[in-house]
């Protein structure tokens, strides 16, 4: 495969090498990175975004070259798992190059996974693309099957193209793992049947809780669903067994005795996950958030710039993870009127 940009993994690569694996100040090892290579997308989920968004200008975003070689510097650093999302990564422009630069790290064995969270919009027309750059588990969101209440949820979205993209991913070898926000009222009562489907499709589903992150224009308490009830509620129809299955997220794994399938629950808000957390999150611009649920932030676009070496920028990234925080404070409750972030998913990515 060929390399579309310089092979810059090892710029200042002893030294990186010398720095030695990223250790936050609770003694957590990061070794999962996710990155929001974009902040727009093709449909506005009426949890992540409001209805009218303002997007960074073009200006703004790092380059695909230059993202390239921020992912690399944290590779250096002992990130096994790199996940591209958004916004809605496959919408930005040339992005299969920045996957076919980052699957060289696959190739040299330094990266366990390169993946990635879609809309499924466009899966149809780079699942193949992505499967030749050694992607082999992608997580696609649907939070419904029905066309109509897709559409109301996504505002703008098409379940049919999004269905044939899973279709495409699915024959190119990919695993597809689904992911649904549980919604009270919305989807609420057709989450037995979207497992159903899930696991007689061969696919995984994991369920997530609603998490106060920005203005969209509507009450969290609304739309918040707790798991545990959700749990409650299937534990009724099937046989739901705790597994030790792991992905490397935040994800906890039932084993469903009925469907032979699996079922991940993402609960931030009734279970707080934070004490294995190993993940940190860049966006677009090249900020570093070390915590989905807090303000903190690192800008590491100017020490990128600001020297060919990577010296300044391992420099930055090691002062912003000794700040990771302990965990997040995310309430979602009739008094609490204010998301715990400013920022939309969208920013940062799931
Ligand atoms: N556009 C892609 C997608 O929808 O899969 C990737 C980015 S999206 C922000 C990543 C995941 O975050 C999706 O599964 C989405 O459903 C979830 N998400 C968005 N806003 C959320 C919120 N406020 N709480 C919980 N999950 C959210
Ligand atoms: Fe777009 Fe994903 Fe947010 Fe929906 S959840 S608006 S698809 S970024």
């Amino acid at each position: 495969m060929s390399l579309p940009f310089r092979d810059i993994s090892d710029r200042g690569g002893s030294a990186a090498g010398a720095l030695g694996p990223l250790v936050d100040n609770f003694g957590r090892a990061v070794t999962y990175l996710r990155v929001s290579v974009t902040d727009r997308c093709d449909f506005r989920c009426v949890y992540c975004m409001s209805e009218h968004m303002n997007f960074l200008p073009k200006q703004d975003l790092l380059t695909l070259e230059e993202l390239d070689r921020l992912c690399s510097a944290f590779v250096a650093r002992g990130v096994r798992k790199l996940r591209l999302t958004g916004g809605e990564p496959l919408v930005r422009r040339d992005v299969m190059t920045l996957f076919r630069s980052l699957s060289r790290h696959l190739d040299t064995g330094r990266l366990e996974e390169l993946t990635v969270t879609t809309n499924g919009s466009q899966l149809a027309r780079y699942a193949a693309d992505l499967a030749a750059c050694g992607v082999k588990r992608i997580n696609v969101s649907i939070d419904t099957l029905d066309a109509e209440k897709f559409r109301a949820i996504t505002r703008w979205g098409d379940l049919g193209k999004v269905l044939e993209g899973v279709r495409a991913a699915k024959a190119a070898g990919i695993h597809v793992k689904i992911n649904a926000v549980a919604l009270k009222d919305v989807n609420e009562h057709e989450i037995a049947s979207i497992m159903e489907w899930c696991h007689g499709e061969g696919h995984d589903l994991s369920l997530i809780e609603v998490m106060p992150l920005g203005e969209v224009g509507a009450e969290r308490v609304d739309q918040y669903l707790p798991l545990s009830q959700v749990r409650e509620r299937l534990a009724e129809r099937y046989t739901l067994t705790d597994i030790d299955y792991r992905t490397g997220g935040p994800a906890r794994y039932l084993e469903v005795k009925e469907t032979g399938g699996r079922l991940g629950l993402i609960t931030p808000l009734t279970h707080n996950f934070c004490e294995g957390c190993n993940r940190v999150r860049v966006t677009c611009t090249g900020t570093l958030f070390m915590c989905l649920g807090q303000e903190d932030a690192a800008d590491l676009r100017a020490p990128l710039r600001a020297s060919p070496d990577d010296g300044v920028l391992q420099a930055a990234i090691d002062a912003a993870i000794f700040r990771k925080p302990k965990g997040h404070d995310f309430v979602i409750d009739r008094k609490t009127r204010q998301p715990a972030v400013h920022r939309h998913m969208s920013t940062t990515g799931g």
